[in-house]
């Protein structure tokens, strides 16, 4: 197994716990190595730090697995990483659909596991965890005896590491249209062809937190995708919703699901690009008293952090003013590169230009069976807020 020593004078994240090292955290190397091998890494002075996968293609050129020096990575750790988490999941209260492993935050950098009741459907985003696709299947298996497992691994950030995007079945191929349940509600979720894995988990818990507000409401959810928000207003009592999303699919799935939940005749949805439609309702007068908002991420780099906080800022604008005096702004932000302040910065400027002033209802992050590690800050990515417009 090769070796690789740390340089001398980096900061103490990697020996803190942060399982990514970065090529310029890197010093010398021995030995031979391939792409995806497990190596052994050592700080500075030779005392032993971690094991894990190397990628000489990505930046983040080796991402630890264990920090137990004769542990083995085969089979037998990726089931018990797998049944650890399992176990985590059903403790904190998530047993029928949770995020089963979400990456770092459960010691397996770049694996993602949603289980859906019976399904699983995963995401290997690293070439190192790729090579262990086969034990990570067998662990699911031996677990769960599954009714399928699918693979989403049409991302584009396994260009980088190398990898083909694909997608397919990991199991005896299986019916990929499948009908989850959450809050007593029904979702149609395809597996095959809905974005990411196919439904958001990570917004179940905030799903729940618009309770009380939906009531007898007019409700608009822009940026709504499969109606998942729409449903549960429907759900709390809202009178009439109306959901927008720009995908046509998303919008047929929506309706599809207000059908299932019996909300035909308070629930409709329309395929526009929020962005238009919001500014035009704006200038039309239209006003509802619940309007949420939960966009893409506008941004993947750094560097487009501004465009990101530009686009928040307008269509929470347009939220705002588009929400009755004393109705409620539901808004979330899913990209960790705008962090939880620089989120309600955002809120606060679009507050400012509305002239409206915020009463905070709520605020929160992604449900817990998307763990936040507290020195892991990608961890950390969804943010979550309601809030009465005055
Ligand atoms: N709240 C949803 C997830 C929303 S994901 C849930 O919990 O299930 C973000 C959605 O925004 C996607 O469905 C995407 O199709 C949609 N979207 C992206 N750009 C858009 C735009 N300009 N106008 C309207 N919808 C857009």
């Amino acid at each position: 197994m090769a070796k690789f020593f740390l340089r001398k004078k980096i900061g103490d994240r990697v020996i803190n716990g942060h399982p990514w090292i970065f090529a310029n955290e890197l010093g010398e190397s021995e030995g031979a190595y391939e792409p995806g091998d497990i190596v052994e890494v050592f700080s500075a002075n030779g005392s032993f730090v971690g094991k894990g996968y190397v990628n000489p293609a990505s930046q983040i050129r080796i991402r630890l697995l264990t920090r137990v020096q004769d542990e083995a990575i085969d089979d037998q750790f990726f089931y018990n990483r797998i049944n650890e988490a399992w176990k985590y999941r059903q403790q904190i209260g998530y047993v029928e659909n949770c995020r089963l492993i979400f990456g770092e935050a459960d010691g397996m950098p770049a694996l993602i596991i949603d289980k859906f009741n019976d399904y699983f459907v995963l995401q290997t985003l690293a070439l190192g965890i790729d090579k262990y696709k086969g034990a990570i299947v067998a662990a699911i298996n031996k677990i769960f005896s599954p009714k399928g497992i699918y693979e989403r691994n049409d991302v584009p950030v396994r260009t980088v590491e190398g990898m083909p995007q694909i997608k397919g079945f990991l199991s005896e191929p299986f019916d990929t249209q499948i009908i989850l349940k959450e809050n007593g509600l029904k979702f149609h979720v395809d597996i095959e062809t809905g974005q990411k894995t196919g439904y958001f988990l990570d917004q179940q818990d905030n799903r729940r937190a618009i309770q009380h507000i939906c009531h007898g409401a007019d409700v608009l959810e822009a940026f709504c995708y499969t109606g998942t928000f729409s449903m549960h207003a429907a759900h709390y009592g809202a009178k009439k919703v109306l959901g927008i999303d720009i995908s046509e699919n998303a919008v047929a799935t929506a309706r599809r699901n207000a059908e299932l939940n019996g909300f035909m005749d308070r629930c409709s949805f329309e395929a526009v690009n929020a962005f238009d439609v919001l500014k035009l309702w704006v200038k039309e007068g239209r006003r509802y008293d619940v309007v949420m908002l939960d966009p893409p991420a506008f941004t993947k780099s750094r560097e487009n952090i501004q465009k990101a906080i530009t686009g928040y800022k307008e269509i929470n604008l347009r939220g705002m003013r588009l929400t009755k005096p004393g109705g409620f702004l539901v808004t979330a932000s899913c990209t960790n590169l705008v962090d939880p302040q620089m989120f309600l910065d955002t809120i606060d400027m679009a507050a400012k230009d509305a002239k409206r002033v915020l009463r905070q209802v709520v605020w929160q992050t992604q449900s817990s069976d998307h763990p936040i590690i507290r020195n892991i800050p990608t961890t950390q990515y969804l943010k979550f807020l309601i809030v009465q417009v005055l």
